[in-house]
């Protein structure tokens, strides 16, 4: 049955990138005797430009036809003076509420033979580590009641049992497709709805008694990151700490151009899209790293399509070529020979098709 996968490529290096993500999946189609069919639809600042709206409605009854979607990142400083609700940013909010992602998930993978780039001493990592955080996407912090009021302002942080529970129980799938080790992160000594979080996660422990599952408090998990990244495998959190410790655990992997992520509803749907953004910097230059943008290909064919030798088989294409000396830019070093978007996807598809 042909999958339907919409293609939002956004603005700046968004189209660059998108364009191997979307050559990745053709490969693997035809490799793999499987049929996918591409849409391509407006968001951001192009979208803004040419409709008036950084999320046409016709993207998001696109997205909504789809089986998956495909986003490369919005915005740039030519859109930057909009007003809040027409800036780019806004449509990729708003295609995340709209679609009802409510669990983010954020690979961070130091591959031995790029070690060298990580901030953290090679002692500290052991040369390679490879964890998944799983943030909650919906609730929390940044969508509670807030005001001001005088002097007074105030944010409120709100969970639901339900919330907890749904976000946990695809965490508890995930390690148990992984290496089955859970560590759940909360400020349950202070916090009301870290005390919720923390007794919905018990009670899930006892439902997936194959997965080695710990407590964790926030504080405790920043200091962790840094100081044993080896040790985790799957961390699920709430919706701020999640936006925290996503940020330090991809920084550790010392590259932005290698990070993918994927923002899932009910069922199998999903949004997979490169961590970086628009990188108005280098745009239209052939000198973005497409890898990113291919590994949450890989990610959309794991997630949405249940399609696990496929994904796995776009990730070692990227491993090979990331080892090889031809690299982008951003992963340079002394001796290699530095290559462009372009060579860099063409060499990751070649592999594809071997
Ligand atoms: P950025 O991630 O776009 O860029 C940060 C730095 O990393 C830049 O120097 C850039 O050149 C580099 N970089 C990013 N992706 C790269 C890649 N694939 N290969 C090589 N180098 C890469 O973050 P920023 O500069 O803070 O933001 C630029 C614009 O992107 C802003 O308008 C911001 O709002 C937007 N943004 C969008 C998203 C998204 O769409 N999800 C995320 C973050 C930022």
């Amino acid at each position: 049955m042909t999958k339907r996968v919409a293609v939002l490529p956004g603005d700046g290096i968004g189209p660059e990138v998108t364009a191997w993500a979307v050559a990745a999946l053709q490969a693997v189609g035809r490799r793999f005797g499987h049929d996918f069919a591409f849409a391509e639809g407006l968001i951001g600042g192009r979208a803004f430009d040419e409709t008036g709206s950084p999320l046409p409605a016709e993207t998001l009854a696109l997205c909504r036809r789809s089986d998956a979607v495909l986003l490369g990142a919005v915005g740039g400083p030519k859109w930057d003076e909009n007003l809040p609700a027409l800036r780019p940013e806004a449509g990729l909010l708003g295609a995340r509420a709209g679609l009802g992602l409510y669990a983010n998930l954020r690979p961070a993978t130091l591959h031995p033979f790029l070690s060298d780039l990580s901030p953290l001493r090679s002692a500290v990592t052991g040369g390679q580590f490879d964890m998944l955080i799983v943030r909650e996407l919906t609730g929390g912090l940044y969508y509670g009641a807030r005001g001001r009021d005088g002097e007074r302002v105030f944010d409120t942080m709100v969970y639901t049992e339900a919330e907890v529970e749904r976000v946990g129980r695809r965490a508890f799938a995930l390690a148990r497709s992984r290496r089955r080790k859970l560590t759940s992160v909360d400020k349950a000594n202070v916090l009301d709805t870290s005390r919720l979080w923390r007794s919905v996660m018990h009670r899930l422990a006892g439902e997936f008694p194959d997965v080695a599952y710990e407590d964790m408090l926030v504080d405790n998990a920043a200091m962790q990151l840094v100081r044993r990244p080896g040790a985790f495998d799957v961390l699920v959190t709430e919706n701020m700490f999640g936006d925290i410790l996503s940020d330090e655990a991809g920084m550790i992997t010392g590259s932005i151009g290698l990070l993918p992520s994927a923002s899932l509803g009910a069922g199998t749907f999903g949004l997979y899209e490169p961590v970086h953004g628009s990188a108005p910097d280098i745009a239209g230059r052939n000198i973005a790293n497409p890898a990113a943008a291919v590994l949450s290909a890989a990610m959309l064919l794991r997630h949405s399509f249940g399609l696990a030798a496929e994904a796995e088989a776009v990730e070692q294409a990227v491993a090979a070529v990331l080892a090889g000396p031809r690299r982008t830019a951003d992963l340079a070093r002394a001796g290699d020979m530095v290559i462009g978007t372009a060579e860099m996807g063409g060499q990751i598809v070649d592999r594809l098709k071997a």
